[in-house]
């Protein structure tokens, strides 16, 4: 075992704070990785607050949160192939997964109900420990759960693809959106920026759907082609019926009627925000179009490992802030009021 620093939230009340932690020694299938950066996520704050619970069961502490991270290959167990030491990796939301089930097979891990989180799960084949994230010094992952960073990318910038990008390039590609088609991102946060960067280069019309008016120009910036305030009932008339695909990144409970009208015939409006019950749903909106809503999870290793590529290919990164780990309350709080551009990314040195 190495013992590591690290910062921890003891309970849903409490403040993240510098904690000890117990990393695993180096398996033969294990990489090393110490961590540069990670991003930090809206799902952090929800893990760290236990407002998941509705499904979750129930967030486990101490809770080091972090899904979005960046590091270099610092040691290798015996059998590991893919790595060496020095390597420039990420890793995502998940570590590990049963290998075996159908989604595993079929490159779906996301949906494997065995995977193992990155944080907050109970890892069965390492005593049962707590798995902790990457707001901390080192992490050891399981090689199947490293993914290759391009060498030509920023690496600040890289780390929310681990999950935002991810997040929202799987639903981009499974819905097959490109050029012709009229996508929606829906809330302009972490992940909500990452999806017009995506639709943008896949070739979509892309019109960024926002609560808030002084984003439109950073919208545009970003690769919208229109803007749409989604509390302007004028404005949302006029683009009734008009899209293909909406992607919903809203973190709360809310409304989904007026979007549906939003959606042209037969078109999907997918859900990767709101984890929450939804009660407002009037099914009269879906049935008068055959409109679905759906709901997607990351993405699979395999496909994470194809987004990357396409980022260093396509030089795409997320637009970050970066903060020491000291911060790490503040930049809670300031994620919650939409007060970061557009994504806040920990530089892990300020950590020792
Ligand atoms: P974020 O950076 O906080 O962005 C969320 C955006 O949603 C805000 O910037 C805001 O955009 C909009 N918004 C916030 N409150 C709203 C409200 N009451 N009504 C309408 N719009 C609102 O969050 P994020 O990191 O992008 O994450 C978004 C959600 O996705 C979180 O709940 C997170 O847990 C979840 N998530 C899911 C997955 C998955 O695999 N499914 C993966 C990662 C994250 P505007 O100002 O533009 O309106
Ligand atoms: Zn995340």
């Amino acid at each position: 075992m190495t013992q590591v620093s690290s910062y921890a939230t003891q309970s849903a009340t409490d403040v993240l704070k510098p904690f000890k932690i117990e990393r695993r020694i180096v398996g033969t299938h294990d990489v090393q990785i110490k961590i540069e950066y990670c991003g930090v996520c809206h799902s952090d704050i929800h893990y760290a607050r236990d407002e998941w619970s509705s499904w979750s069961g129930g967030s486990l502490y101490p809770a080091v949160p972090g899904h979005e991270i960046i590091g270099k290959v610092i040691s290798v167990g015996g059998d590991v192939t893919a790595f060496k030491i020095g390597d420039q990796v990420g890793v995502g939301v998940m570590v590990d997964s049963c290998q075996t089930c159908h989604e595993c097979k079929d490159g779906l891990e996301q949906f494997c109900t065995s995977k193992i989180l990155t944080y907050g799960s109970l890892d069965p084949k390492h005593e049962n420990n707590i798995t902790f994230g990457g707001y901390s010094e080192q992490i050891v992952v399981d090689e199947k759960f490293v993914l290759r960073v391009p060498d030509n990318i920023d690496l600040k910038g890289a780390a929310p693809l681990l999950c935002a990008g991810i997040t929202t390039w799987s639903p981009l590609k499974h819905w097959n959106v490109g050029k012709g088609s009229t996508v929606g991102i829906i809330g302009l946060g972490g992940l909500g920026h990452m999806g017009i960067k995506f639709a943008h280069a896949l070739g979509c019309k892309v019109v960024m759907i926002t609560t808030s008016p002084k984003k439109a120009v950073d919208a545009k910036k970003l690769g919208a082609d229109e803007v749409l305030i989604s509390t302007d009932e004028v404005a949302m008339a006029k683009y009734a019926n008009n899209f293909d695909l909406l992607l919903n990144t809203i973190p709360v409970a809310h409304n989904v009627n007026p979007y549906i009208t939003l959606l042209k015939r037969d078109a999907t409006m997918v859900i990767v925000g709101a984890l929450l019950p939804l009660p407002d749903l009037n099914a009269a909106g879906l049935v008068f179009g055959r409109k679905k809503i759906a709901g997607s999870i990351i993405g699979g290793i395999q496909e994470t490992q194809e987004m990357l590529d396409f980022c260093g290919k396509h030089n795409i990164v997320a637009e970050v802030e970066v903060i020491d780990i000291q911060t790490i309350n503040q930049a809670f709080d300031r994620t919650i009021k939409g007060d970061v551009k557009y994504r806040f990314v920990i530089d892990m040195r300020s950590l020792v």
